[in-house]
């Protein structure tokens, strides 16, 4: 089949897995040419492993340690008529190299969410690895079904408080225009937490811990997103940014409940990048392809693997990284300083639909898009015949 991207709204609805292998490939790549990283993780378990932030952790952990991982994601095969999801084909990817570099590497596709999923996880721990002494928790996802209660929460994206008018970019139309984002109600906040929240990170850490299967000093982390002034109404201080807090109750709580392990959990914030989460977001577009700019002329810009490499060799693995007042790691602060906000937020006051493609990375943000998906990659062929039904 010659695969040509299918962009619907924010999202391609379809994906090509030489384009995926390649973009894979050149994570890889990058870890693997920052030489010997010293002492680090040696059996890994990714929560959200196939794409973003979860695949660059992935992708760190074995090919910069070479550590054994086991990852766990949601995508969908490759049908007849359908390309498989990115996710898929960038695990197939990943197993491929694994494969070829002598490295352990196991992916459970199915509901993260669940017990059932949880218990699958243990006996693949049990059987091939022993223990884990890192779990990383990557999920993005619009709905949770609480394995407690059976009921299906959805999150929502909107302001807390009071309504919030801000410029947006339609990614679809072409345009920018201002948007005005209704304040979200006490249910859908409550329903955002319970999807994004730390619910499920710290009963993923209870079913280690019970299992036996967390090793001593375990450490465990998941992301977040805090931003600044022009992202906090829709993002930090709206319904998502609620759930993000959860994330540093949830910390605590595993940090109190795993003392026997002397598990460490710590929240760890990343800056903000094109993935298929983001694109989801309302004013991400916009903000992101502001920031691609500045960054880039500033000699800051980062990707998933640059921000996740810092991460493992400053912060997990390293000494130079810091926590913050909440016991968080900082990745962000390249995005986040006063100084790039300020050139940042000089963008955003002009950006009109005229000057929009001038002011803007808005060419980079659309690379990246379709990169996610496998497409507009240098050195791959998209007019040749390929194979769609690749396994892992
Ligand atoms: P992503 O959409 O690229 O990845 C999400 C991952 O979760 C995929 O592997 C997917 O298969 C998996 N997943 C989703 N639902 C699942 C389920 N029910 N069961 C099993 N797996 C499931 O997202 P991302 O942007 O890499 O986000 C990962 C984390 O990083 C999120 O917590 C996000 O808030 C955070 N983060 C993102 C950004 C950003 O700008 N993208 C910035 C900071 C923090």
């Amino acid at each position: 089949m010659v695969i040509k991207p299918k962009v619907r709204g924010f999202i391609c609805t379809n994906a090509h897995p030489a384009g995926c292998a390649a973009s894979v490939a050149e994570q890889i790549d990058y870890v693997r040419q920052q030489g010997d990283l010293g002492d680090g993780p040696k059996n890994v378990l990714v929560i959200g492993c196939s794409t973003g932030y979860g695949l660059a952790s992935r992708i760190t952990s074995a090919f910069g340690y070479g550590a054994k991982t086991l990852g766990v994601c949601f995508e969908k095969e490759p049908t007849e008529r359908k390309t498989a999801t990115a996710g898929w084909y960038n695990t197939a990817a990943f197993h491929q190299q694994a494969a070829q570099n002598g490295l352990y590497a196991k992916t459970l596709n199915g509901d993260a969410f669940s017990d059932e999923m949880k218990a699958q996880v243990i006996e693949q721990i049990k059987t091939d690895l022993g223990s884990v002494d890192l779990v990383i928790y990557s999920l993005a996802s619009p709905r949770r079904t609480d394995p407690v209660s059976g009921d299906t929460f959805k999150s929502t994206l909107k302001p807390v408080g009071q309504a919030y008018t801000t410029k947006t970019y339609d990614t679809d139309k072409d345009k920018v225009h201002d948007v005005t984002l209704e304040p979200a109600n006490d249910e859908e906040i409550h329903n955002t937490i319970k999807v994004m929240g730390g619910e499920d990170w710290e009963r993923w850490m209870d079913f280690l811990g019970d299992a036996g299967v967390l090793a001593e000093g375990c450490k465990t982390t998941a992301y977040t997103y805090i931003g600044k002034e022009l992202t906090w109404p829709i993002y930090g201080q709206a319904t998502i940014g609620k759930a993000k807090e959860d994330l540093d109750r949830a910390a605590a709580a595993i940090i109190g409940k795993h003392t026997d392990k002397l598990v460490e959990a710590n929240v760890s914030s990343l800056k903000a990048l094109v993935t298929q989460a983001s694109s989801a977001i309302p004013v991400m577009p916009l903000y992101i392809s502001l920031i691609y700019k500045v960054m880039k002329e500033e000699g800051t810009h980062e990707g998933c693997i640059e921000q996740i490499f810092g991460l493992y060799t400053e912060c997990l693995y390293g000494e130079t990284g810091a926590v913050d007042e909440a016991n968080r790691y900082r990745m962000d602060g390249k995005e986040t300083n006063d100084a790039t906000q300020a050139k940042i937020k000089a963008l955003w006051d002009q950006v009109t639909q005229d000057n929009f493609h001038e002011l803007s990375d808005y060419a980079g943000y659309h690379h990246e898009f379709l990169k996610l998906f496998g497409f507009d990659i240098p050195g791959v062929d998209y007019e040749a015949d390929v194979d769609t039904a690749v396994k892992w």
